[in-house]
């Protein structure tokens, strides 16, 4: 998949339906600086934005892929390479979201450690004590949610007993009791509860 050119193509199809940017945007209701993001191959549109933008450029989900309007005797292929790619970036994505769940934990275990350590060990008055273990809490319980948010969304879990693979929803998620990214959650399809290991490839 070559981002260049699908932006090149969107462009072309543009122009060729006399549509602006600007117009093409409120259409979609995302800003012009996404559009020419796309056209400049910069970014792909989002996959919310994909199926009205193909549909106002009169071309396929797999024309869009492809940057080009595909024939219809290569189409199956094409289609196939298309939905490969964009597993492996999904796949990409996901581990990169892990990556980001990591960092955002370390940050906000750091910024709480050391504001207990200062109120704990230095001199200070009662209630700037107080002031700063709070200060050091509200990131903590924000960004450890968001992470819990984001191993949610990544990837998938697989069910220890049947190997089913699904994403949990984020209650229990977040309740589940853990070591790394196994959780000890019920399995939505043999409802049985066990240790179920984060994966990223379905
Ligand atoms: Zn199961």
């Amino acid at each position: 998949m070559n981002q260049i050119k699908i932006g090149k193509f969107i462009s072309e199809k543009r122009k060729e339906k006399n549509i602006t940017q600007n117009e093409l945007s409120e259409m979609l209701g995302v800003s012009d600086r996404a559009i020419s993001k796309w056209e400049n191959g910069v970014c792909l549109p989002d996959a919310s934005n994909m199926p009205q933008l193909c549909k106002i450029l009169d071309i396929t989900i797999n024309d869009l892929f492809s940057g080009k309007i595909v024939d219809m005797k290569d189409n199956e292929k094409k289609l196939e390479e298309n939905l490969l790619e964009i597993t492996r970036i999904k796949e990409q994505r996901d581990k990169e979201l892990l990556a980001m769940e990591i960092f955002i934990s370390v940050i906000v275990s750091i910024i709480m450690l050391a504001c207990i350590f200062i109120a704990s060990f230095i001199n200070m008055q009662y209630w700037l004590r107080i002031i700063l273990i709070i200060i050091g809490v509200i990131p903590f319980v924000i960004g450890i949610s968001y992470a819990i948010r984001i191993e949610q969304i990544a990837g998938y879990y697989e069910c220890e007993k049947c190997h089913y693979k699904y994403i949990p929803t984020f209650k229990s998620v977040f309740f589940a009791m853990h070591y790394g990214r196994t959780r000890y959650m019920k399995c939505p399809k043999c409802n049985k509860k066990s240790w179920q290991k984060k994966i990223i490839s379905k």
